[in-house]
């Protein structure tokens, strides 16, 4: 399948079977063709007994790969779950950034029961003209960021990164960030609507929010973040970017205090999730501009 995009000021989240073929214009004007050729997962080291059969304290880390043949030239790209290389650089490619965020293949060995995090296709990226900005504006922390980057071991057990094997079986459908009851979450960005979509007053085991924004091109984000003790705006009233949205941490933590946080993009009539690591890796280098501007 032939799948035309336009690079736009927000990311381009896309999902592909083997043998599609994106061709995405970027800014300039120049059109790459990016085919997805090969799709690959595999566990490279578990301590569970049966793969996807939860075992507390188990550790399952795989590696997942896709690879593309790009304007002609032959591009592997790799990614290791869970480990430091969770945070990873997007590669830049020809004028392009592109996040590797997943292949249907990590389900061969990993469960979906923690969380919605199986792409619809065989691969989910996401893709921005490397000039760009994955947004048009500034990125406020959604929370406080830990010096230079995130870390796995702040990641709940160090397993609950995006798509990370939790209890070594089931891939997180969220990114988790270890804080103390009460830290505090901040809006990225503009808040148009916004709920907690379970809450502890309505009987749920959890205070779960989620807000949406919708840019000027008409792409829709949605973010999430659960186990808030407190949110300090009143339901569906819009909210301007770097609010004090709520305490984090505090409800239904498990082992560690943590937030779980989830970021997905409505964009062309699809709904495509992508890990949340995007939008702080923006966070990070958008505190780097506005320090030294
Ligand atoms: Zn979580």
């Amino acid at each position: 399948m032939r799948i035309e995009r336009q690079a736009q000021d927000t990311l381009t989240a896309i999902e592909m079977d083997l043998g599609d073929e994106l061709h995405f214009t970027l800014a300039s004007g120049a059109v790459r063709r990016l085919k997805l050729i090969h799709a690959g997962a595999a566990v490279t080291e578990t301590t569970v007994e049966t793969p996807k059969v939860e075992k507390a304290g188990a550790v399952t880390n795989y590696r997942f790969s896709a690879r593309f043949e790009i304007d002609g030239a032959v591009y592997n790209l790799v990614r290791y779950v869970s480990s430091a290389k969770s945070f990873y650089e997007p590669w830049h490619i020809m004028g392009m950034h592109i996040w590797l965020d997943a292949v249907d293949k990590i389900f061969d060995f990993l469960t979906e029961t923690h969380g919605e995090c199986k792409p619809k296709k065989q691969c989910r990226l996401a893709i921005q003209d490397a000039t760009l900005r994955i947004c048009p504006v500034l990125l406020h922390p959604w929370c406080p960021l830990p010096p230079d980057r995130l870390r796995v071991e702040d990641a709940y057990n160090g397993e609950d990164v995006w798509m990370g094997a939790y209890h070594g079986a089931s891939a997180h459908g969220g990114l988790d960030i270890n804080h103390p009851s009460g830290t505090p979450i901040w809006t990225p960005f503009a808040i148009d609507d916004h709920e907690l979509f379970n809450s502890l007053a309505k009987g749920d085991n959890n205070n779960r929010w989620r807000g949406t924004h919708r840019w000027s091109n008409g792409a829709e984000w949605v973010i999430q973040v659960h186990h808030l003790s407190r949110l300090y705006v009143p339901e569906h009233k819009p909210i301007e970017a770097g609010t004090l949205l709520a305490d984090g941490g505090g409800v239904w933590v498990g082992s560690h205090e943590h937030s779980h946080f989830v970021f997905r993009v409505r964009d062309g009539g699809g709904e495509v999730l992508l890990d949340p690591w995007i939008l702080f890796w923006q966070m990070y280098r958008d505190r780097t501009i506005t320090s030294t501007a």
